[in-house]
């Protein structure tokens, strides 16, 4: 998504919040722009890193590897970053790296030297307090572990708070690998409360990380699985699908669509029969072409920005509940604020208390915004970001800055 577009939204709540044009520029220009050229056996890479607003505290969000990454899409998910960190309540700011890379063409001794040199290259504006990168789409545990490796042999320092989603041999925390889906849990069933929503039927769109754990974990408590898709297209059973099953076929045989049930596509997915609607792969998929026709109750973005901000209008007139990506997804930022609490105090925490301390954080981000919404005739999105730009702008106003 374009950054113009991501502040788009931005400029449609202005006037709502009394925004003055210095605190408006203030939320919509990133504080540093870092970008470098990385060479791997004599090919080059575009690298770029964007440190968006530390007002509340270090920079934080994931490094990127993938072919399409450019600035302006770093620029925009380094903005979510901020206001993510925020929703969420965490002392952090909004950052976000990238790599114009596809690694699937690189062996695992290249990726090993794309990232040092990412690290080489950006080392002096990263640290346990100045920016925490962490993993995002095609980086892994084992690539943070070489980008930890390398910033210690610079510093000549152990510092694993520099980065976070780890192995956990090398510090990283328990949960962080289901902690994004585990989030979306916690803020779904509070929201099923809310509104007391009794038919729990679901549709997961996308079946990575995000969406398979999310399908896997709905799956344990008793939801309904209806429908699920990945890049070659969706599944659907009216009888709920077995997601134990589904993991297996899509471990065995690449993609869900080799699951016995009837084959659907992505665009039939979004607006099927399904009282939970949970797009969890890309941007930009509920449309106001689609938005009428979705019969869901319940959107819950794990996706970062899968819905269009005209689409959001007519989703809220039609009284359908959208859980935005900011709150939805914060889940996995959350985790790695515990992994870097961890690694400051060189004190581990078991997994439930990991699990509990998340519940706490999504259950008080979610009822904070909840009480502002059921007072007001904003969407729930709307308020999601009223109660973001607030804080980051009274951490600004305590600095002085506005
Ligand atoms: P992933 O790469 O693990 O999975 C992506 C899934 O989307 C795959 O199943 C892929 O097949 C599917 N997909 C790709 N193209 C598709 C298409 N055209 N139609 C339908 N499905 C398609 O990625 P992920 O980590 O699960 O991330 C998914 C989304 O969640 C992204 O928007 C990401 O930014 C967001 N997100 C993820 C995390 C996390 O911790 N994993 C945290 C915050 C936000």
């Amino acid at each position: 998504m374009t950054f113009e577009a991501v502040t788009t939204f931005l400029r449609k709540i202005a006037p709502l919040m009394s925004l003055t044009k210095k605190e408006l520029e203030l939320l919509s220009t990133p504080k540093k722009v870092l970008q470098s050229e990385l060479d791997v056996n004599g090919k080059k890479y575009s690298a770029y890193h964007v440190q968006f607003n530390d007002a509340r505290g270090p920079f934080k969000g994931g490094i990127r590897y993938h072919p399409d990454v450019d600035l302006d899409e770093v620029t925009s998910l380094a903005f979510w970053m901020a206001l993510k960190t925020a929703v969420a309540d965490i002392p952090f700011g909004g950052g976000k790296g990238g790599v114009t890379v596809n690694p699937k063409e690189l062996s695992s001794h290249e990726i090993e030297g794309l990232s040092r040199q990412f690290v080489r290259a950006f080392h002096e504006h990263l640290g346990p307090t100045k920016d925490i990168p962490a993993p995002d789409v095609y980086t892994t545990p084992q690539i943070m572990a070489w980008m930890l490796d390398e910033f210690e042999k610079i510093t000549g320092e152990h510092a694993p708070g520099m980065i976070t989603g780890k192995p956990l041999e090398l510090g990283g925390s328990l949960v962080r690998d289901i902690a994004t889906a585990l989030g979306g849990v916690y803020v779904l069933e509070e929201a099923i409360k809310k509104i007391g929503l009794e038919e729990k039927t679901v549709a997961v769109q996308g079946f990575g990380n995000a969406g398979m754990n999310m399908a896997k974990l709905l799956f344990e408590k008793g939801f309904k699985i209806l429908a699920v898709s990945d890049s070659q297209g969706g599944i659907f059973d009216s009888n709920g699908l077995d997601i134990t099953e589904l993991i297996r076929v899509k471990k065995e045989t690449g993609s869900v669509v080799n699951y016995s049930g009837t084959k659907i596509t992505n665009k039939e997915l979004l607006v099927t029969g399904c009282s939970i609607l949970i797009p969890s792969a890309l941007s930009g998929v509920i449309t106001t072409e689609n938005a009428s026709a979705v019969k869901a109750k319940i959107i819950l973005e794990l996706a970062n920005g899968p819905t269009t901000s005209s689409a959001d209008d007519i989703l809220h007139k039609n009284n359908v509940l959208v859980l935005p990506d900011i709150l939805s997804n914060s889940g996995g930022v959350t985790v790695s604020y515990f992994e870097w609490i961890q690694n400051m105090y060189g004190y581990y925490w078991d997994e439930e208390t990991v699990k509990k301390r998340l519940k706490e954080k999504m259950v008080t981000a979610f009822s904070g915004i909840w009480n502002m919404y059921s007072q007001n005739e904003h969407d729930f999105r709307t308020n999601t970001y009223i109660v973001a730009i607030r804080k980051i702008l009274t951490a600004e106003k305590l600095r002085g800055m506005v």
